[in-house]
């Protein structure tokens, strides 16, 4: 049963994830800064990086709802 929401932080595990450094600093990521993109485990090196990209997402997310009821 798939999560349906962005947060699924407690299920997300480092192993799953598809890159190796943080796109932001190029350093490690860490286990505790994933979470999901296009249905994949993504990390970051920390996470504010993470907040970071999730804010973008939402923001564009936010933007395509607003030109859908147009
Ligand atoms: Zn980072």
């Amino acid at each position: 049963m798939a999560e349906a929401t962005l947060h699924i932080d407690a299920t997300l595990h480092i192993d799953d994830c598809v890159n190796a450094t943080c796109p932001w600093s190029g350093r490690p990521v860490q286990s505790d800064s994933l979470t999901t993109y296009a249905g994949r485990v993504v990390g970051f090196c920390n996470p504010g990086c993470r907040d970071k990209f999730e804010t973008a997402i939402r923001h564009f997310e936010t933007a395509i709802g607003a030109e859908a009821e147009k």
